[in-house]
Order: structure tokens, then sequence, then C-alpha cells
């Protein structure tokens, strides 16, 4: 065996709890001194960071939600000066701001180094050719494979989502023998590949490295047969570091090994927020332990998974977790962007005429999700001329394509047409049968 990181990933759970235990010592402490608003509501649960003495008394600590990144955004819960910050990235709020994280240079050195080791699990090497699809910019995908890929000493191909067709030359090519995509583009490719009359054989593809939105096992068996690769999966999220928070090694046929050196998870009852015993499902909540700029303590993620408590084929005692099972809020992923219908809602109701009645309808053909909003226009806007009503729906269209960046239909009718509700309103309709 010869692993990126070997001795870490096999440590026994009584070395691995050592390190987890003195880490979160001292990150308590640290936030605590340096960040306000977790001084706060420590103080206000009566916690002192002396309090944190073992693993179990993380459950003491208050827990951390999209909510606080929003009351302090942007930049009011990172513990260094934005001197020392050299990269910001940012995900999707709840409404019309985004989610905003920093990064120092050493944790933009844990990020590569993490990403390296989740590409290692899946066997690559420096003899590699990495396609990297995931979207470059503001969302971490793009820059934090990135970066994993150029430590791991593979070669990076920064060819960024779309332009498909380019994207299939580019792979003959230069000979991509690893892709790295949402598993909904790696559909696409597919598809795209076929339609082309391209050859399998004519690739040199071997394995894919896909994640940023659920998938089920069969997609995972298209992606498989139709691109002749191993896919697996891997998970993150960008207020706990990016992509490299958990990956599938080669071995296991689910499940993903959590980097817990770097980042300790637990499962929560998504009503009462109690830890639940291991093995069970529930709310998935992180702490990072290593993370400079902008850590996160007790962070809940909203996405539904469970810790496995058998251990791996492949000899490495990470615990795994479930792939994805669902989310505990009302988030959709649209092509690997996360929206929430309150970010629509954001756009609508600050548009004259535009009634607060919507509807989001989510489908997807062959592999492209689309988006339909609905939503009520007032009766006088119902009753103007035809050229009135598309210049509000391009004016809807051009201002949530801004906000979220997913384009989507838009589709105005009458008032009082969409249903209203006798409790929660059903602001979503996913056809999607993923
Ligand atoms: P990312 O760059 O991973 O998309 P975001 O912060 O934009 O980061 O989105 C994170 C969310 O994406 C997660 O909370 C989860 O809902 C979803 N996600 C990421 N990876 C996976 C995965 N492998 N399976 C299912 N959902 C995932
Ligand atoms: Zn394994």
């Amino acid at each position: 065996m010869n692993w990126v990181d070997e001795e870490i990933v096999t440590l026994p759970r009584t070395g691995l709890e050592t390190i987890q235990l003195s880490r979160l010592k001292k990150l308590v402490k640290r936030v605590y001194e340096k960040v306000a608003p977790y001084r706060e509501k420590m103080n206000e649960a009566g916690i002192k960071p002396d309090d944190i003495q073992s693993l179990q008394d993380l459950r003491k600590l208050p827990f951390t939600t999209k909510d606080d990144l929003r009351d302090n955004y942007p930049f009011g819960l990172f513990t260094v000066d934005m001197e020392d910050i050299v990269r910001v990235h940012a995900s999707s709020g709840t409404t019309g701001k985004p989610t905003v994280v920093g990064y120092t240079e050493a944790d933009i050195r844990t990020w590569a180094d993490v990403m390296a080791r989740a590409l290692s699990f899946a066997g690559v090497t420096r003899g590699d050719m990495v396609h990297n699809a995931y979207g470059y910019g503001l969302f971490t995908g793009g820059l934090g494979a990135h970066y994993g890929v150029e430590r791991l000493g593979a070669t990076v191909i920064p060819v960024s989502g779309g332009n498909t067709k380019r994207q299939i030359t580019i792979m003959q090519d230069f000979g991509s023998s690893v892709l790295l995509s949402t598993p909904s583009y790696a559909l696409n490719l597919a598809e795209t590949i076929e339609d082309l009359g391209v050859s399998l054989d004519d690739l040199q593809l071997r394995v894919g490295i896909h994640g940023a939105e659920p998938w089920s096992e069969n997609m995972k068996e298209e992606v498989e047969q139709k691109l002749g690769i191993r896919a697996l999966d891997i998970y993150g999220l960008s207020e706990v570091i990016g992509p490299g928070v958990a990956m599938q090694c080669l071995e296991s046929d689910h499940g993903m090994h959590v980097f817990e050196d770097h980042f300790l998870p637990e499962i929560v009852d998504p009503d009462t927020f109690e830890p639940l015993p291991f093995g069970e499902a529930g709310e998935l909540v992180f702490t990072t332990l290593t993370k400079e700029a902008f850590p996160i303590i007790r962070y809940r993620t909203k996405d539904i998974s469970r810790l496995i408590p058998e251990t791996c084929a492949c000899g490495r005692t990470l615990v795994r977790m479930e792939k994805i099972t669902g989310r505990t809020d009302d988030m959709l992923i649209i092509r690997g962007v996360n929206v929430f219908p309150s970010q629509v809602e954001h756009v609508l109701v600050g548009i004259d005429g535009v009634e607060p009645h919507y509807q989001i309808e989510v489908n997807r053909q062959g592999s492209m999700d689309t988006m339909k909003v609905m939503v009520e226009v007032s009766d006088s806007v119902f009753s103007d001329e035809v050229k009135v009503l598309e210049n509000l729906t391009k004016r809807i269209q051009r201002e949530v394509k801004d906000l979220l960046g997913v384009s989507c239909s838009v589709k105005l009718v009458e008032p009082r047409t969409i249903q209203r509700s006798e409790g929660k309103a059903q602001r979503v309709i996913d056809n999607r049968e993923l």
C-alpha cells in the first residue's frame, strides 16, 4: 500500500479521537476569543471553552445554521483579519444574499490536501489527466478540485462546465483519464458522446468522481455503463470547506469515508436536534477541526444521511457516511446550483404587477434539469397588451438568472389560478426521477 495520508486514514479509533479532541479544544477556544457571535451564543448557553473536555462535550455547543451566516454577512464569522484572507467563495443563501466563506493560505493548503486525498481514494495518481468539469468561479467545486489535482501531482484540465462538444474533443485529444463533474453533467457528456458517434474506445476515461448534487444508484449505473467508467461519490459543502469532506473509495460499493481528522461528523434528529445513535439516519452536522479563517461549529447541513458502523473492505478506518438521501429543507439543486424557493420569491416580490403566488416546476429532460416558474399577475397586468406580458416574463427570467445563476422559463397565469394552500404552500413540484 502506498496511500496519500496513509497513517491518518488507517488510524485506530482511539488515536483518531485523541487528535480530534485536541483540535476541537483549540478550535473552541479560538472561536470563543475571536468571533463575537459565537461567544455570545456560547455565553447564552452557559458554555465556556474549558467545558469541552471530551468529544461528547461537543453536544453542549450551540448549532450553527445558514441564518447565522446571513446575520453576519459577509465576513462577520471570520476569525482572522481580512489581510490574512487569500480567497473567498460563495454559495446560495436562502434569500437575496449569498453565503460567503473565506480561506487563509493555510486553509487553501488544507483544502488541496483533502481533495488530493479524495482523488487518491479513486486511484488517481501523478500519471493521470484529470478532466475537471466542475464550474470555476464563486462556486467551490471547480477551484477546490483543481488545487487538489495539482497537489496530488496529476495533470488538471480546467475545462469547467459547458461547451460539451469541445469537452469531448479535449477528452479524446488530451486523453482524459479521470472525470470530475456533477453526475448529471456526466450523463450529459455521455449522451453527447453517443450523439456524436464517438466510441468509448477512443476515450481513456477510467473513473469519475461525482458530487455536488443528489444522485441515485440508478443514475450511478447509467453513468458507469454509458461512459465505461467506475463512478464514485464525493461530498462537500462550502460552509465546511467545499468538495473534499467525504469520498467513496474504490473498494466500497456504498458510502463515503468522512475525513474525520478535519471534519467531525454528527447525526442529529431533524426535529429535536438530539444526537442520534451511531448508524441511525438523520441530519448531518459538521464541526471543522483544522480551518483557520472560517471554522464552523456544529453546522447543520440539512442533508440527510447516516454513519455506517461497519468497517470498510479497503482497510481505511475513517467512518463512512451513506449517500445523501434527501434534505430537511426545501433546497433544490438544479444543474448543480443550489436553489431555494425563497430566492425566487425574493425576485418576484420585487416586481410590480406580480402576485406572491407562485409555483416552481422542475423537470429533467434527458440529463438536463429545467426549471419553470409559474406566477400569478394582477388583473390589470393580465388584461394588458401581449408586449407588456412578454416584457414582464423576460424581466423575471433575467432577475432569476442574475440572482440564482440558473435560467428558467416563466409562465404568467391569471389571478387565483395557482392552488391556495391549506397549510404549507406547495411551492415546488419536482418531477425529476433521479
Ligand atoms: P458544492 O460545491 O459541493 O455544491 P455547495 O455548498 O454549493 O457546495 O452545496 C453543498 C450541498 O450540495 C450539500 O449540502 C448537499 O446538499 C449537496 N451535495 C454535495 N455533494 C453531494 C453528494 N455527493 N450527494 C448529494 N448531495 C450533495
Ligand atoms: Zn473504503
